[in-house]
């Protein structure tokens, strides 16, 4: 895969511009000092402390809210605070313990901003819920959250817990582990997949999670699927409201919000959707070749420029009526329509050893923890387009990679077909996985060739799965919206669903699954839902027609 494209670099110069002003802004605001302590080995002055050292460098030009300091492994500082590991940095370590192992690049430099703004409010920025919740804490925790710094999940689940650790400084601590500074770290508990997150030595979360489902998952000490709120929510009022912050939800704030709605977008996980996990894009128009992490950020601040974007906020419901109210776990917002841009989810195989094996070594995510697999033997298993951008991606960061497709030939553009020929990446074609197998992590899998019926074994040490999406339509069956025989969204063209005043857009509707048409879905609704709140068709009688 060619290294980082021209598109990425003039964006990053501009946007880093404008995030450098946008950082000095935010930190000129803090009320307090925050002291941050950088810790390296002198002897050996490892790459990942030369960028911590950058890091550290170029915030201390930004700020002088936040006192930065470096010192050496062997000094005395580094024996009163336990520090053994290079580089390690601690935050404010007279109040609170919260440390981060590694440098904190790339998508990490969020979590490392983030907990440095919200010590310099002393303030946890946690929920009422996520408070309540954290408040029943009775006994220690120590938390460990393990990250890579190209995973655009990971930051979400890391500032939960510098969230948590500033809440309840007396009981909660906090350890940040990137994984590939702190390979042994994270092999000694066979952790190949990021975000992933301990608790006193226990698996409490794999993935980046709410923050009350953080919080609630922190209280039991095991992973926990939902959280029922016990507290008053805010209440918000807005013409439309976009469940889903991919492309499609993104650009109907746009429409939306341009033909004079209030809209507020709800989005429980990363924004950007499928998008920031996508290595390469290359057929966005006038976008010839850009990381999906980029264009995602391109869209969010364009979006942000119209519309409030509410993050890591599940919504739990929505109550029909005159106007609908949107529950999620913070808020209601009374809104005159709805859009459900809920997009999809990675499919899973469904094999035995499948999700035993999920985050040690079985992985859904190339760009999020491909990295860890550099040098190791790899299968990608599908035929698609995602299969064989993942397959490039994690060639480039030197996984001995293979493709697994149950056909005899892949589906992916040819294209990218092209790309896999000249990178010589082999494809065992007409092959299923039968089962993946490993103690603590992936060793093997067993498969077959389906026209022969003849299994056989073959050594691996990680599994990705790259076979598609499947609509996220929990919500949608919750409140009655009417599916297709194959799960989707039904909708009419003018993507009205069953529901007055719901409608729908991008991924969870079906059909081509591809960046710019879920943003041309949005574009669509958004449209739509102005013209019918400016003519209400759920108002009018049945002798006026619809
Ligand atoms: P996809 O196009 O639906 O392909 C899924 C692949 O997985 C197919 O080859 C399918 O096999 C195989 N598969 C499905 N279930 C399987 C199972 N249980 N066991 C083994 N193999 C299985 O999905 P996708 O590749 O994730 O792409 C989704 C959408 O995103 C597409 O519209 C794609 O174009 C778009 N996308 C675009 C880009 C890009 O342009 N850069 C990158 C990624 C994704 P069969 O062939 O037998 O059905």
């Amino acid at each position: 895969m060619p290294e980082p494209d021209e598109i990425d670099k003039s964006v990053a110069k501009r946007e880093s511009a404008e995030l450098i002003e946008r950082l000095r802004g935010l930190f000129e605001k803090s009320a307090f000092p925050v002291h941050v302590y950088l810790f390296t080995d002198p002897h050996k002055h490892s790459t990942f402390d030369r960028a911590a050292e950058a890091i550290f460098a170029l915030f201390g030009k930004l700020t002088d809210k936040v006192v930065f300091q470096q010192y050496g492994l062997d000094s005395k500082q580094a024996q009163d605070w336990k520090v053994n590991r290079s580089p390690t940095i601690l935050f404010e370590p007279d109040r609170y313990h919260i440390r981060f192992l590694g440098a904190p690049a790339d998508e990490e430099g969020r979590t490392f901003v983030e907990t440095m703004l919200l010590l310099g409010a002393r303030q946890s920025g946690l929920s009422e819920q996520s408070k309540k919740l954290l408040g029943k804490i009775q006994e220690p925790r120590e938390v460990r959250v393990f990250v890579t710094p190209s995973c655009p999940y990971c930051p979400q689940q890391a500032v939960n817990a510098a969230k948590a650790a500033i809440e309840r400084p007396e009981l909660i601590s906090l350890e940040v582990v990137e994984m590939l500074a702190n390979q042994d770290l994270a092999q000694r508990l066979s952790a190949l997949s990021a975000p992933q997150t301990y608790a006193n030595d226990r698996f409490i979360a794999l993935g980046a999670q709410s923050e009350e489902l953080f919080a609630a998952s922190l209280v039991k000490l095991e992973e926990q699927t939902f959280v029922i709120p016990d507290v008053e929510a805010e209440l918000l009022e807005v013409d439309l409201a976009i469940v889903g912050g991919g492309p499609a939800g993104l650009t109907a704030a746009v429409y939306g919000a341009r033909s004079g709605l209030n809209v507020a977008v709800i989005e429980k996980g990363s924004l950007g959707g499928q998008v920031g996990l996508t290595p390469v894009v290359e057929n966005y128009p006038g976008i010839s070749r850009a990381s999906g992490k980029v264009l995602v950020d391109l869209m969010v601040q364009h979006a942000l420029q119209y519309a409030q974007i509410f993050q890591d906020e599940p919504v739990l419901d929505v109550k029909l009526g005159e106007k609908l109210e949107v529950i999620t776990t913070r808020r209601r917002f009374v809104a005159r329509a709805v859009l459900l841009a809920t997009g999809a989810t990675h499919r899973k195989l469904g094999i035995p050893g499948e999700e035993r094996l999920s985050g040690r070594g079985v992985s859904y995510c190339a760009l999020c923890d491909g990295q860890l697999f550099k040098g190791k033997e790899v299968l990608v298993v599908g035929g698609g387009n995602s299969a064989a951008t993942d397959a490039l991606y994690l060639y480039s960061v030197g996984a001995k990679v293979k493709i697994v497709h149950r056909r005899n030939a892949l589906r992916a553009q040819d294209y990218l077909q092209q790309a896999l020929d000249s990178s010589k990446i082999p494809f065992l074609l007409n092959c299923e996985l039968r089962e993946i197998q490993g103690k603590e992590g992936v060793e093997r899998v067993v498969m077959e060739n389906n026209q022969t019926y003849q299994q056989t074994v073959a050594s691996a040490a990680g599994v990705f799965v790259s076979i598609g999406y499947d609509p996220n339509v929990d919500l949608a069956k919750k409140i009655g919206i009417a599916l297709s025989d194959a799960g989707y969204v039904t909708h009419d063209h003018k993507h009205r669903t069953n529901l007055p005043a719901i409608y729908s857009a991008g991924d969870v509707e079906g059909g081509y699954n591809q960046i710019v048409t879920a943003a041309g879905r949005g574009a669509e609704a958004a449209i739509s839902i102005f013209e019918d709140l400016t003519h209400p068709y759920w108002t009018k009688s049945k002798s006026e027609g619809s």
